[in-house]
């Protein structure tokens, strides 16, 4: 039976779930957020450091493309001209600074939001990202970061070694010292997208999981909602498209145009509860380790071009755990809970994919969030409520519009399709 609703949101990670939030809170809005449950789900792979200045210099999970990046950054740091590699992470655009600062500003009260409404509590904890210094190339490379924001120079701090070791006693003492982004903290990113999903239901969005969407209607040039294979059709005014690592897909069937959004691996661990060794994240050149509020450490995690492929290789997993000995060598006896793997949704230029595409009505792309989607869920809801709404935006999405990629439409046959 067919189903209408004003807004359908394809895909149920936390982007979508961030967006059914935002749109969750308009009255006069009937909203339906279908998820399919797919193995690779980034959300539920991710670490959830809201490291918007790390994640922005290159840091983070970009850290694992550090030593392929060395060549490149010594040239740059020496002054010569370096073509950005878009491959690898690099220092991002002052665009998306503002993107997830302001996503990142957004968090505290978000928290506090929902908990005191809705009950759901995602682990919000100000902690702080600390880039450890091991050598002179360590060293080098954050004296470049900071010399590329000099704007952001109250949300940085040196640590010298006696420093890093007053604040994080567990480091080991091969670190010479460390950089500090002041503003960079941690959530809980499997509750963070539960508590979206739930203040969304709360707020009477229908939510319909294990469900797949395999095309999309159309009239004219406008979207009108989607086939299912387990509900059948549901049209819809606007189709959001949050499907992650598989939304060029929904692009082609939504607008004949493949959106260039790739998964991209990311491999992960996690050890049993520990007492606490860490005040803060940190992130080295091999690695990166936060711990979490009940005691869990994470440490990930690498960035690999292996398609959709999620199963876990003995060789990544055993880097990412030297990695993390080597900056803490406590962990050496802990013993490991878990691995697993999840697909970032990669873009060439490591930008989102946001709004509406050139010649479609109805239809807004909500994806592409690659390594900071966690972080950047927040701004990313109230960016597509507004869109939806047609209200004016907190901030300026040209740069993150479909249309800077110079893709070709696939072979226009959506009308005969789902005329
Ligand atoms: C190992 C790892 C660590 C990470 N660490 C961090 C971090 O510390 N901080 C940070 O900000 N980000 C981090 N990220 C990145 C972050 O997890 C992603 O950017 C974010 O989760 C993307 O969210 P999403 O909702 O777009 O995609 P997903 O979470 O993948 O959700 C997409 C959903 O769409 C569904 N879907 C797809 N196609 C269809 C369809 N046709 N019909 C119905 N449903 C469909 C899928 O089933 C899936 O559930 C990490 C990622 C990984 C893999």
């Amino acid at each position: 039976m067919s189903k209408f609703y004003d807004v359908v949101i394809a895909g149920g990670g936390v982007i979508g779930a961030s967006c059914a939030y935002q749109l969750s809170k308009r009255e006069n809005l009937k909203v339906a957020l279908i998820d399919a449950k797919r193995p690779g789900n980034a959300t539920r792979a991710s670490a959830g450091g809201l490291w918007a200045i790390g994640e922005s210099v290159g840091l983070g999970c970009g850290v694992i493309f550090f030593r392929m990046m060395s060549a490149n950054r010594k040239r740059e740091t020496q002054g010569a001209a370096v073509a950005v590699d878009a491959s690898t992470p690099h220092i991002l655009p002052e665009s998306f600074f503002d993107f997830a600062l302001q996503s990142n500003a957004l968090y505290p009260q978000l928290h506090r939001e929902l908990i005191d409404k809705h009950g759901m509590d995602f682990k919000f904890e100000k902690t702080g990202l600390k880039f450890v210094i091991y050598d002179d190339e360590d060293r080098l490379y954050a004296e470049h970061i900071v010399s590329c924001i000099p704007h952001l120079a109250d949300q940085v701090r040196w640590l010298d070694q006696a420093a890093l070791r007053e604040a994080e006693p567990s480091v080991s003492h091969e670190a010479r010292g460390a950089l500090e982004f002041l503003c960079d903290h941690q959530v809980s990113p499997f509750r963070l997208a539960d508590a979206y999903m739930e203040g969304a239901r709360q707020n009477g969005v229908d939510i319909y999981v294990n469900t797949n969407v395999t095309g999309v209607l159309h009239h004219g040039n406008r979207v009108t909602g989607v086939q299912t294979a387990e509900e059948g059709v549901f049209h819809c005014k606007t189709l959001i498209n949050a499907a992650g690592a598989w939304a060029a897909d929904l692009s082609e069937w939504a607008t004949g145009v493949r959106i260039p959004v790739k998964p991209v691996k990311g491999q992960i661990l996690l050890t049993e509860r520990m007492p606490k060794i860490l005040n803060g994240c940190l992130t080295t050149s091999d690695c990166y380790v936060a711990q979490k509020d009940n005691g869990e450490i994470l440490i990930g995690s690498t960035t690999e071009d292996k398609g959709f492929d999620v199963t876990t290789t003995y060789p990544e997993i055993a880097g990412l755990v030297q990695g993390a000995v080597r900056c803490l060598p406590g962990l050496k006896d802990v013993n490991l809970k878990r691995t697993w793997a999840g697909l970032r949704p990669g873009s060439p230029d490591e930008l989102p994919i946001l709004g509406p595409m050139r010649g479609v009505e109805g239809y807004l792309n909500a994806c592409g969030h690659f390594r900071t989607g966690i972080l950047t869920s927040a701004i990313t809801g109230v960016l597509l409520d507004k869109l939806v709404n047609q209200e004016a935006l907190p901030l300026d999405i040209t740069p993150f519009l479909a249309d800077r990629f110079a893709v070709a439409p696939v072979k226009q046959e959506r009308e005969l399709e789902l005329a």
